[in-house]
């Protein structure tokens, strides 16, 4: 059988109503996590040793798979709390998958939590190497972008489902599609999961994301969506493309940047969108329940200020994923100072406006 056609049984029963929540599993165990890390330690730090392997296809990696050692069995190794009194309990990979050896899966799939997984399409595949993240609620399951192309995303995207299912005692699960921005290497996979039963794609335009979600006033609106269980600030932030999106998820703590904030050369199409933008993330989101930060990229090296050349398709020793609540001050304070705009750089991030 292939992974399509799994994928596709997976998600087939959807539309009939699915079946029985299950029991929602918080997020990875009962840790306590440390509350030490000052905001800035934890960017260049290590962040975990509970990882999981890349999963080349099949059933080797899930979220909280019950068969398997994930990440989020691992403990709270990694966690941290940022400028908060939260635990924040998910746990990061000790590293991704960098393009340096191209044996490595064409996805990585890493359990954050038991309701979380992020995915990395390899280097090797396309030298954006975006990440993906992929949401459970006990209704719906949403996945922000789609990737960059080349790669079987949706066949993934079906198996970690499945898996995640199956740990869960359900049977089906709608599927909601969304992309944090409109650029080809976050859309590209976008087509495998058009006309799939139980699953949605959201136009990635702002016309397309207004009418889903109910935007009445872009991008002045901030409004929620409810996966079951878990409910998601979708937060407007035009500047690096028209139609980007911040997700935040205030119950595991992830603030979900895109391209607007990660760690690498922050593109500014709309310099004066992107200074509104920035402005309402930091109005909008309480910092006190954010654990993480995480755009969808990395091109920074682990040394500060250094980034790896454009179209690098290997990436040794780069920067972690996750920065934190700081690091968008540290952006906010770059961008509102700069009369004119301009190329800065900082020592997690280069502010790069077009
Ligand atoms: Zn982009």
């Amino acid at each position: 059988m292939t992974r399509r056609s799994r994928l596709l049984l997976g998600l087939a029963a959807v539309a009939c109503g699915g079946a029985e929540p299950a029991g929602s599993t918080a997020a990875a165990g009962s840790s306590t996590g440390s509350s030490s890390a000052t905001s800035s330690s934890s960017t260049h730090g290590s962040a975990a040793e509970g990882t999981t392997a890349g999963g080349s296809g099949d059933a080797s990696t899930s979220a909280g798979s019950s068969g398997g050692s994930t990440a989020a069995d691992a403990g709270s190794s990694g966690s941290s709390t940022t400028g908060a009194e939260r635990p924040c309990a998910g746990v990061f990979p000790d590293h991704w998958i960098d393009g340096t050896d191209c044996s490595e899966p064409e996805i990585m799939v890493h359990a954050y939590d038991d309701d979380t997984v992020i995915l990395r399409q390899s280097l090797c595949t396309s030298f954006e190497g975006p990440f993906l993240y992929l949401l459970f609620g006990q209704d719906r399951v949403l996945l922000e972008d789609t990737g960059a192309g080349g790669i079987a995303v949706a066949n993934m995207v079906g198996t970690v489902i499945e898996e995640w299912l199956a740990a869960h005692g359900r049977s089906s699960i709608e599927l909601v599609v969304v992309n944090s921005h409109a650029h080809g290497d976050h859309v590209a996979g976008n087509p495998q999961f058009e006309g799939l039963p139980g699953v949605t794609v959201v136009t990635p335009s702002v016309a397309g994301l207004s009418q889903y979600f109910g935007i009445d006033s872009w991008p002045d609106d901030v409004v929620q969506f409810d996966l079951g269980g878990r409910v998601l600030d979708i937060i407007p932030i035009p500047g690096h493309q028209q139609s980007h999106i911040a997700i935040f998820d205030r119950g595991s703590g992830l603030l979900l940047t895109g391209d607007t904030l990660y760690p690498g050369r922050l593109y500014i199409e709309d310099f004066t969108a992107y200074r509104t933008s920035l402005a309402r993330l930091v109005d909008h989101v309480d910092p006190t329940a954010v654990c993480h930060v995480m755009g969808t990229h990395i091109e920074m090296t682990q040394t500060p200020g250094v980034d790896f050349e454009f179209g690098a398709d290997e990436h040794p020793d780069e920067h972690v994923l996750q920065l934190d609540w700081t690091h968008l001050l540290e952006l906010k304070a770059a961008v509102d100072a700069m009369d004119t705009p301009q190329i800065e750089i900082h020592d997690d991030f280069i502010v790069y406006p077009l």
